[in-house]
């Protein structure tokens, strides 16, 4: 966090460099836009195939194929999730946030994609629905779907509160990989990664522009749709947090579950996702 009362001086040139033009670190230009009316002919003749219901503090995996579309819908209350993806064929490669953001921005939405982790770095699903994508951005600069948070995690807990929580959703996350691989916890809390926060409603918050969240705008029917670009694991936790309006790490807030639900289209998409061309050489 930045210093309130600096404990160097501005130099006299100060307001010149900070007026200095904003630059948009990686432009998408040249990012290849998703065929959003291919994806939703295919959506309008898909079979839903599968729904799993993800308890309250808790969080299920589920294999979702290439070529489908999965959906998580919130029922019976607001709900945040916190959401893990991972190649099905390669558990390594896996969701990664941090490049989803620096390539679409702190919360995605329609048409944004997530990105897989290096040296992969591919579609790994395509944001195809998104009921909340009306809400846009608030006056504190809050919106809905980060990929800025981690996930509720217990070290963080213990660091600031001290207690041991056990149904955070780096947790409910761990347990449910581990059920899915039928691996023993530590080995699947190792592929547990930075999620995409589901429904959540969150920013930067002025003057030190701390991570801040705020009740989601979620209500029971909202949902958010993606198509699955490569096979997929899909791991998804209903936040202890609940709505996420006052804390989470904790049994306090109200929380209702998560629904998923999967749709094969009738007529196959072209699926285009491949790996990073990058030579991987790194200079030598
Ligand atoms: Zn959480």
């Amino acid at each position: 966090m930045k210093l309130t009362r600096p404990e160097n001086a501005a130099p006299d040139d100060a307001d010149e460099r900070q007026a200095k033009p904003a630059v948009i670190c990686y432009p998408v230009d040249t990012l290849p836009k998703p065929d959003l009316e291919g994806y939703r002919t295919a959506r309008s003749g898909a079979k839903q195939v599968k729904s799993i219901s993800v308890p309250p503090r808790d969080a299920r995996c589920l294999a979702v194929p290439a070529g489908s579309f999965f959906r998580i819908t919130s029922v019976d209350g607001p709900q945040v999730g916190d959401l893990n993806l991972w190649n099905a064929q390669n558990i390594n490669e896996r969701f990664y946030s941090g490049k989803t953001r620096a390539l679409h921005g702190t919360h995605v939405s329609t048409g944004d994609r997530l990105w897989s982790s290096l040296p992969h770095m591919r579609p790994m699903a395509t944001i195809t629905q998104d009921t909340l994508d009306w809400y846009g951005f608030d006056m504190d600069g809050g919106s809905v779907h980060d990929v800025i948070g981690t996930r509720c995690d217990p070290y963080t807990g213990k660091l600031l509160q001290g207690d041991d929580y056990h149904y955070c959703c780096h947790s409910n996350l761990t347990r449910a990989l581990a059920d899915f691989l039928d691996v023993p916890l530590p080995l699947a809390e190792l592929h547990v990664h930075d999620v995409m926060n589901v429904f959540m409603c969150t920013g930067f918050l002025a003057p030190t522009y701390q991570y801040f969240m705020k009740a989601s705008p979620v209500r029971p029917g909202d949902y958010i749709e993606f198509f699955a670009e490569i096979d997929l694991i899909v791991g998804l936790s209903a936040c202890p947090g609940g709505d996420c309006s006052a804390e989470h790490s904790s049994d306090a807030a109200a929380c209702y579950p998560l629904q998923v639900d999967v749709f094969t289209p009738e007529h196959p998409v072209t699926l285009t996702s491949q790996p990073s061309a990058y030579s991987q050489s790194h200079g030598r």
